[in-house]
Parts: C-alpha cells; sequence; structure tokens
C-alpha cells in the first residue's frame, strides 16, 4: 500500500482537493515554493503547534514562553555570525547549469560508475557535444545516460574509453555531483546568503545610491560595489532565519521577570525565512516556515546529560502522534557536520518516501550564543547561583555563562509528517459488494482538523436542526465540530475519512424517537448507537483516551 514513488503525488493532490495546503498565488500562476495552508491545514498545523506549546511550556514549570518580533536589531545577526556565515556552499553544474547546495549533494564512492543521468536522448546529446567541447572528451551515450566516469580516488574521477581499464584522461572531483543529473562537472563552490534582506526607515536607500554612483563614476566594480553596500547596509534589517535568537537576546528579560533558577528553557514558535536556493519536497524545504524552537539553559558541564533528555523527550513527543512510531529515529553529526559553536548534535530523523532526512535538530550550542551577544551588546548575560561554590575561587556564589541545548523543529515540516504518516489506502466493500478503495488519513485525533462531523441523514424532518444543536453542544464544550448535510451519507463518510475526522455522528429517523444517536469510528468503521444526551461526554472520552493510549 505505501508505494514510495507516488505517495508523495497523492498526498499533493488529496492535500490540494481537500483544502490542507494550497500553492501561494495560484491565480498569478503561483510563487515558487510558497505554500499558504487552507482551511483544514491551518488546523492541523495550529493542533500541532499547540500540542508543542502544551508539552513544552504548559506542562513544564522549567520553561517559559516567548514570542518576538521577526525583524530584530541587525547587530543581532551580527552577532550570531549570520551576516558572516549564514551562508552555504552553492555549486553550479557547467552543463545543466543546474545550482545546488554542495552540503546536500550525492556523494558517490571511490569505484562507483558515475552515469550522468538526461532527461532524455535528445538531451543526453547535447550534453555529451558540451562535454566533448569543454572537456575534450566523449563519453559513451546509453539512452539517456552518458557513460565511462569513474571515481578513482577522494579527488580525481577518470575517463575510461570502451573496454580500457587505464584511464585516459582525469578530473578534480569535489566529492560529490550534482542531485539531478548526476554530474561531476561543478564550478568551484560559491557563498551565498541565506537571510531576507529588507530596508528599515523613511527613506529609500535608492537615492543615496543613485548619488553614489552619479559621484564615483572612477571607482572600479568592486569598490562600486563596496559603496553600495556600505549604504544599503546602514538601513537593512532583516526577516530572521531562526527562531531561536531572540531567546539568548531575551534571557536575562525572561530569567529575571519569571525568576527562573537554572536549568530553564524559554520556549518559542513561528515564522522563519531562508532564501532557500534548493526548495525541495513540497514543503519540506521552503523560504518561509515555521519553526518550533526551545532553549534550555544549563549548568557548565551538565550539557551531555541534557542533551541525552532532550533528544529522549522529543524523540518520544513526535512518535507520540504516529501510527508508525519506528519511522522516527535520531542520528548523531558526524564531527565535520557539527556547527562550529556545538559540541554536539543530533538529529531527529524521519522516514520520509524519499528515505531518512531531518525533521528536528537537537543540539548542544555551548555557551557560544550568550558570549557573543554579551560582547556585541555590553550587556553581561550570565547567571548567579548563590547555592553553588566557584570552582575556580571554592567560595560559595558562581557567577557563569550557561550552556544551552536547543531542539528546534520544524512545525510545517511536522506538518508533512503527520500527513505522509496518516495517508493510508484501504480496500474495502461498496454498497454493491464490489471492492472499492478507501483513502483515510490516520490523523492522531489530537492533530485532526475536526473532532466530529455530525451528519443529518436527510436534509428535512428536523434532522438537521437536531444535528445543529448537537454541534452548538461540541462547541460549547470546545469541541471543534462540523455541521455537514452535503451529499449522501456514504460520500460524506468518505469525505471526512480523507481529512481525517475522527468520529462521525449521524442523526436519523430514529433519533427523535429514542433520542439516540450513531457514532462511526473512521479507523475501523464501526458503528455504536447512543444515547445523544451522553454524545458529547462520550467523544470527549474517546478523545482523552486517544491521548493516554
Ligand atoms: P536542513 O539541514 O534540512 O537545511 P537545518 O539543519 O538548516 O535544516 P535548523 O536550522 O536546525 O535546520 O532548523 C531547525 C528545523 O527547522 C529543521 O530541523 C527543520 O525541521 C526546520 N527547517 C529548517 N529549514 C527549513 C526550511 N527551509 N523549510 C522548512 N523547514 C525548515
Amino acid at each position: 500500500m505505501r508505494d514510495a514513488h507516488k505517495i508523495m503525488e497523492k498526498i499533493i493532490s488529496l492535500a490540494k482537493q481537500r483544502g490542507f495546503i494550497f500553492q501561494s498565488s495560484e491565480i498569478y500562476g503561483g510563487l515558487k515554493s510558497a505554500y499558504d495552508y487552507g482551511p483544514l491545514g491551518v488546523e492541523l498545523k495550529r493542533n500541532i503547534m499547540n500540542e508543542w506549546w502544551r508539552t513544552m511550556v504548559y506542562e513544564r514549570e522549567d520553561v517559559t514562553g516567548l514570542d518576538a518580533s521577526i525583524i530584530m536589531h541587525p547587530k543581532v545577526w551580527e552577532a550570531s555570525g549570520h551576516l558572516a556565515g549564514f551562508s552555504d556552499p552553492l555549486v553550479d553544474c557547467l552543463i545543466s547549469k543546474e545550482r545546488f547546495r554542495a552540503d546536500k549533494a550525492p556523494t558517490p564512492n571511490i569505484g562507483d560508475e558515475i552515469h550522468i543521468t538526461c532527461n532524455d536522448k535528445g538531451q543526453a546529446k547535447n550534453y555529451q557535444l558540451a562535454i566533448e567541447k569543454r572537456f575534450n572528451i566523449v563519453l559513451q551515450r546509453n539512452g539517456k545516460n552518458l557513460e565511462g566516469l569513474k571515481v578513482i580516488d577522494t579527488n580525481k574521477i577518470g575517463f575510461f574509453e570502451t573496454d580500457q581499464e587505464k584511464e585516459s584522461k582525469t578530473f578534480d572531483f569535489p566529492g560529490y555531483v550534482s542531485p539531478t543529473f548526476n554530474s561531476p562537472f561543478l564550478s568551484k563552490e560559491k557563498q551565498f546568503n541565506l537571510m531576507f534582506r529588507s530596508q528599515i526607515g523613511a527613506v529609500d536607500a535608492l537615492g543615496d545610491i543613485a548619488n553614489f554612483v552619479n559621484d564615483n563614476k572612477h571607482l572600479d566594480k568592486d569598490e562600486m560595489k563596496q559603496g553600495i553596500e556600505k549604504i544599503v547596509k546602514d538601513s537593512a534589517v532583516y526577516l530572521r532565519p531562526e527562531t531561536a535568537q531572540a531567546m539568548f537576546v531575551q534571557f536575562l528579560n525572561c530569567q529575571q521577570t519569571m525568576s527562573m533558577k537554572i536549568p530553564f528553557g524559554i520556549a518559542q514558535m513561528g515564522k522563519s525565512f531562508r532564501n532557500e536556493i534548493t526548495t525541495e519536497h513540497y514543503i519540506f524545504r521552503s523560504c518561509e516556515f515555521e519553526q518550533m524552537e526551545m532553549e534550555f539553559f544549563v549548568e557548565p558541564g551538565t550539557q551531555k546529560k541534557w542533551l541525552d533528555y532532550w533528544i529522549d523527550k522529543r524523540l518520544e513527543w513526535w512518535k507520540s502522534f504516529s501510527n508508525y512510531p519506528d519511522n522516527f529515529i535520531y542520528r548523531a553529526h558526524e564531527k565535520d557536520e557539527l556547527a562550529h559553536y556545538a559540541d554536539a548534535c543530533y538529529d531527529i530523523e524521519y522516514k520520509y518516501p524519499w528515505g531518512y532526512d531531518e525533521l528536528e535538530g537537537v543540539a548542544s550550542r555551548t555557551d557560544y550564543d550568550l558570549k557573543k551577544h554579551a560582547e556585541h551588546s555590553g550587556t553581561k548575560l550570565s547567571y548567579f547561583d548563590q547555592q553553588k561554590e566557584d570552582p575556580e575561587t571554592g567560595k560559595m556564589g558562581w557567577r557563569y555563562t550557561p550552556y544551552v541545548i536547543e531542539p528546534a523543529a520544524g512545525a510545517t515540516r511536522g506538518l508533512l509528517v503527520y500527513l505522509i504518516d496518516a495517508y493510508h489506502e484501504e480496500t474495502v466493500q461498496d454498497a454493491k459488494g464490489n471492492d472499492t478503495t478507501r483513502v483515510v488519513m490516520k490523523l492522531h485525533p489530537k492533530l485532526a482538523p475536526f473532532k466530529v462531523a455530525v451528519l443529518p441523514l436527510i436534509k428535512k424532518d428536523g434532522l438537521p436542526e437536531i444535528a445543529r444543536d448537537l454541534v452548538n453542544s461540541f462547541m460549547k464544550a470546545g469541541i471543534n465540530a462540523r455541521y455537514d448535510e452535503q451529499h449522501a451519507i456514504g460520500k460524506r463518510y468518505r469525505r471526512h475519512d480523507e481529512v481525517g475526522t475522527p468520529y462521525c455522528l449521524t442523526i436519523d429517523g430514529e433519533t427523535k424517537a429514542d433520542n439516540c444517536v450513531t457514532i462511526r469510528d473512521r479507523d475501523t468503521m464501526k458503528q455504536e448507537r447512543v444515547s445523544m444526551n451522553e454524545a458529547v461526554k462520550i467523544i470527549i472520552d474517546k478523545l482523552n483516551q486517544s491521548t493516554t493510549d
């Protein structure tokens, strides 16, 4: 059933048809990699984020919340290193012109043959000619593949003529090939800033730039660029590329106003923006997305213990809403993968249809961020523990810069994970006894956009009125219920299966006489008749039960 190749197409189509996710600005042709969360998508996203907030903030005395500005003082990004270093190495394929991130590209091993894979035979012919012209070799054409290259060692690939054991020519090999075509003919890596820049203030920098260019016509290209850059920089602001920095910048305010004692955390969720050059896999990597991040401040020397603690907590959290908890794993970062400020890092990964990939990072960020912000702002960002002995002086009372453990999750990426997890196709029999496919989104009831649908069997005889009253009772109890009278009952059940509504309540001709309704369970399709007076309580019990399973 869970056909890896087709599943993404099916989910994307269902998400659009059923109002979960739309292409942004669709009527204008859409904006690449920007998505809108529709009537059901917004509910699912909020439910995921609310559950995160409940677990991370409400249920913990040691974590407090924050909702900071998206646009912060530019010095924040200077101190954090984002302005100088928040860039990914980018590479162009010299043949196909494909541009991609070097750190995300496939890495063939020594001895592997490299087949440049084109879209069709015509393209293979063109690329063969282009490679011949530029590198003076004729690769063998095999359908839409170009063959004859092999990795010789970590930094060389060889060209092998047909049936020859020895290479006739070698080329530099950066350790990776282009993701779409498998091409090893690549440019040098270039840096690219992932932060979106904008301008703040009443005066438009364009006027100053025009004057500068007019007055400095004698400057060469680099000098001119530097001059313009300086003017732009004076009024530049940035859309945050992560929510994390606000928690460091507001460390003292949060700690002091809430009298927090170490260890404690500050949590925040909200939008982040990255000028991603490779947007991929639908909403997995987009330029605008939502994060759920928490900075947990700990005593120096205890970071390993807390890192282990948070990896377990976060992994369990993701699993608790899943039909297939084994699809979530964690993976330690290799030394060369570690960010310069981290002394250890783990990725919580999910088994997406294209393989295991990141869902959340749990990093041990040392005292790097607080120290950097203290240095750049001139504000002491430290903590005084009266009960602890200072390890250096041996006296009671220890002032130190806390270490930080950061569980940083993607909310929109999490939404994709739960859509994939929930998507099921089942063979069931229709009214005539024929096999038919039932698509059902087995979303965890806590995440499902609607918890209950109330369906009058027919649109007359007072059934709609009874159904509407029942919907109101659910609303009063704080349960998102949906009144639905469109189409035949079977079609309505299917519609609610496809959006993941865990329970459908049907009001029929008998209801008036026996004051009972039929509850249909989404997953088992079993039906039970219950008293209408009890319906709200029964559903509340079922929803509560689903969270303690
Ligand atoms: P990746 O390696 O996938 O680019 P990252 O390591 O740069 O991610 P972090 O900076 O650790 O990501 O951000 C924390 C989380 O935010 C990620 O685990 C992911 O779930 C989410 N995230 C990061 N970038 C994006 C994006 N462009 N689109 C959607 N979610 C994102």
